[in-house]
């Protein structure tokens, strides 16, 4: 039997080094996209490596998109094992609480919190018939209460909910199979952050790739940097 998973965002950045190292590990790993060119192209790269990656266009911010992407892949595939929610969008350090545009608020919430939110709603149902599921959502240093501060004020705020969102369905699903965990993939050179981060992709898929493959009885509900607990 082979483990089928999700990623979002995955068309570029952390997202499309998840998949790859998923599918190195043997899992069969649905490449997830908004834009179905962006997301074919990144597909057809790892297919060339002769990796095991299909593609599905899947908007986490369009509820209907969010359904009709998990629907198709429980009846190509009749099974859905695990979830990495990594779609994301930042938010300029300069931007200060009391004084920006709150539309950008309600944008940047769409995708890093509700629509993580959606994906995991759709696919626990279909981990409850295999009584097996993990589930990573890719949070970041800047969501931690931890080191809460100014600056990137929505994104902060989006990612310290995911975190909140992280704990309360670890108790949700206590009795189950299902895992979930945040990683905090560190600072990473992608069109995100710019050039100028330490970590290379490759490093900062790492976490999260251990978070979607770990054995029963493994952690939940618990903050992650460098396959090491943190604090919230
Ligand atoms: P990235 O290169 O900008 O990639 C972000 C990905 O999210 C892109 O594929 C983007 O697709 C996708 N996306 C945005 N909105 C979406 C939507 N509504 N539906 C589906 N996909 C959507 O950034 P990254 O650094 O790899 O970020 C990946 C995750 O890591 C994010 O959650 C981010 O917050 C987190 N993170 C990153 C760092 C870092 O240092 N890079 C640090 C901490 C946390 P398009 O190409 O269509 O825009």
């Amino acid at each position: 039997m082979t483990r089928v998973a999700l990623v979002t965002g995955a068309n570029r950045g952390i997202g499309f080094e998840i998949v790859r190292q998923l599918a190195q590990r043997g899992l069969h790993v649905l490449l997830t996209a908004r834009d179905p060119g962006r997301g074919r192209a990144a597909c057809a790269r790892l297919c060339r490596e002769g990796l095991r990656v299909d593609f599905e266009i899947l908007d986490v911010a369009d509820a209907q998109s969010v359904e009709t992407a998990i629907a198709r892949i429980g009846e190509r595939t009749g099974r859905l094992d695990v979830v990495v929610n990594n779609a994301g969008i930042g938010n300029d350090r300069q931007e200060r609480l009391l004084d920006s545009d709150l539309d950008r608020l309600t944008y940047i919430f769409e995708t890093n919190f509700h629509g993580a939110l959606r994906v995991v709603r759709a696919s626990v149902p279909w981990m409850r018939r295999h009584g097996y599921g993990r589930i990573v959502n890719v949070s970041s240093g800047l969501g931690s209460f931890a080191k809460m501060a100014a600056g990137a004020p929505f994104y902060r705020m989006s990612k310290a909910a995911l975190n909140a969102m992280t704990v309360i369905l670890a108790d949700e699903l206590r009795d189950t199979n299902i895992l979930i965990n945040a990683a905090n993939p560190g600072w990473v050179r992608t069109r995100l952050t710019g050039m100028q981060a330490t970590r290379t992709t490759e490093q900062g898929a790492a976490t999260p790739v251990w978070l979607a493959t770990l054995p029963d009885g493994g952690p939940s509900g618990k903050f992650f940097k460098d396959e090491q607990e943190v604090p919230w």
